[in-house]
């Protein structure tokens, strides 16, 4: 397991369309688990594939009580309304506010390929519609308003609000 690089805005890789996974191979097995490193290393709550620059539909997160992983993940259900900040480790020092579904169902496949669906509320599931964009090339910054700096100063007391995912 290692580090990989966290792709910024303005890399064209985090603007292109992932493909689906077929067969989950040894290198792909590998690049889940450098994904949980490099996310937990940088006290995020999900990352997306391309977000270190391989363009493959693959997603983990944790918003702090498990770790998913999500392979081909599609959304087959949202409702209900949230606007709230969020971040994102490829925009790092910037939080922006942005409407979200309050409500998601995502069908994926996990670790060992197999079909399995997870429901989200509030924070996890911002998180599953934000890192799904991601497969897509979609960022937050293009849906956001009210984009702000969040300086290292002021880091400690936006950790309660806001989760760079
Ligand atoms: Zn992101």
């Amino acid at each position: 397991m290692a580090l990989r690089e966290i792709r910024e805005l303005g890399d064209e890789v985090l603007r292109k369309k992932a493909k689906e996974v077929k067969i989950l191979t040894p290198r792909l097995k590998e690049l889940i688990g450098d994904m949980f490193d490099t996310m937990y290393a940088a006290n995020g709550v999900g990352l997306a594939a391309p977000q270190v620059g391989i363009l493959r539909r693959i997603v983990v997160i944790d918003c702090g009580d498990n770790p998913i992983t999500l392979i081909n993940p599609v959304i087959v259900e949202k409702d209900g309304q949230q606007i709230g900040e969020e971040g994102c480790l490829s925009v790092p020092g910037k939080v922006g506010v942005v409407e979200r579904a309050m409500h998601c169902r995502v069908r994926a496949k996990n670790a060992d390929m197999q079909d399995f669906e997870v429901e989200g509320e509030g924070l996890l599931a911002r998180c599953l519609q934000h890192e799904i964009d991601h497969l897509d090339g979609k960022m937050y910054v293009d849906i956001a308003t009210e984009m702000r700096d969040v300086t290292a100063e002021s880091e400690d007391e936006e950790q309660e609000e806001t989760q760079e995912e």
